[in-house]
């Protein structure tokens, strides 16, 4: 299954709504019409806060930004957002205790928004059964989910069955910090197609 990518001006917003509001695991933003799997939603409208929120309807009527869709968790981290401080406070809260890096509490969350950005589209190659369940990986032109022994693909509609992790080492598409966070026991929400 190949999308066509159509949204690579990753950081920038020109504040008028595109409709590649779709994002995959790579944070590129792609014009797919409906977004009935999708269980988040977000922005990156503040500088370099990108973050993911609860899908809130009453948000829908606010247009100071363009809203973005996630299918979950997994897929938001990947593409280089964090929790939302408001209505996702509490998850975020343990992302920040998840986070490794020794930074003052006062301003972890700006600290993590521009570790973030720094990190930007440097991806590491790692062997798969190193990798936290929760992070998200490209392999054979597709994204995948590390899951509990094993892979599944990903998709704007959800995940695939469980396969066998490659054995050879593969492009980690979720940033390096977000990939400590997972292992230092961040549990993300995963779409329910994850676990069928
Ligand atoms: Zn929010």
């Amino acid at each position: 299954m190949v999308w066509p990518v159509v949204g690579h001006d990753l950081g920038m917003s020109t504040g008028a709504p595109s409709g590649r509001n779709q994002i995959d695991p790579f944070g590129d933003g792609h014009r797919i019409p409906g977004h009935r799997a999708a269980t988040l939603t977000g922005n990156r409208d503040y500088g370099d806060s990108w973050i993911y929120c609860d899908m809130d309807p009453s948000l829908a009527l606010e247009r100071k930004y363009e809203r973005l869709f996630f299918l979950d968790e997994a897929t938001a981290l990947a593409g280089g957002f964090r929790p939302c401080n408001r209505c996702r406070r509490k998850a975020l809260e343990t992302f920040k205790e998840c986070w490794v890096e020794g930074v003052d509490p006062e301003h972890r969350t700006a600290e993590i928004d521009q570790r973030l950005r720094e990190e930007g589209t440097v991806r590491k190659a790692e062997r798969p059964s190193d990798l936290p369940i929760g992070t998200m990986i490209h392999f054979e032109d597709e994204y995948h989910l590390i899951v509990d022994g094993g892979m599944r693909q990903w998709s704007f509609t959800g995940y695939g069955p469980k396969v066998d992790l490659p054995k050879r080492r593969v492009e980690v598409t979720t940033p390096p910090s977000t990939v400590e966070a997972l292992r230092s026991g961040y549990e993300v929400e995963l779409h329910p197609s994850a676990n069928a």
